[in-house]
């Protein structure tokens, strides 16, 4: 989609820190790290939120958790790790396109706001 930033990464038109790539999935390194590891996965297709997922979309969101699970594997986050997905305002989203944060590396906090 035009004017998203992360469509313009997948195409590579932005440069990227690759962690994983398929036909469906690119996952890739956050730019300014919130955690340790804070590695974002967004599928290919454009998808604004995930209030935008729908019974025609949602096999690329269960995709994905496949893909965060093997990230994990791979990057040995045997202590743990959060996933999270802002959607909307009030969740501070700021790329609209569909995306899930994996936070690492240390205690995260207990507080979920
Ligand atoms: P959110 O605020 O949940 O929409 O998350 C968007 C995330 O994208 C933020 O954590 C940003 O740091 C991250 N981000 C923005 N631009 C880039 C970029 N060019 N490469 C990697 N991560 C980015």
């Amino acid at each position: 989609m035009e004017d998203c930033l992360f469509c313009k990464i997948i195409a590579g038109e932005i440069p990227s820190k690759k962690v994983y790539e398929d036909e469906q999935v690119l996952a890739f390194y956050d730019i300014a790290p919130m955690a340790p590891v804070h590695i974002l996965v967004i599928p290919k297709m454009h998808i604004s939120s995930a209030a935008e997922i729908t019974a025609e979309n949602s096999a690329v969101v269960a995709h994905i958790f496949e893909v965060i699970a093997k990230i994990a594997a791979d990057l040995k986050l045997e202590n743990g790790f959060r996933v999270v997905s802002n959607c909307g305002r009030d969740a501070c989203q700021s790329v609209h396109h569909l995306h899930f944060h994996i936070l690492a590396g240390k205690q995260l906090s207990e507080k979920m706001d």
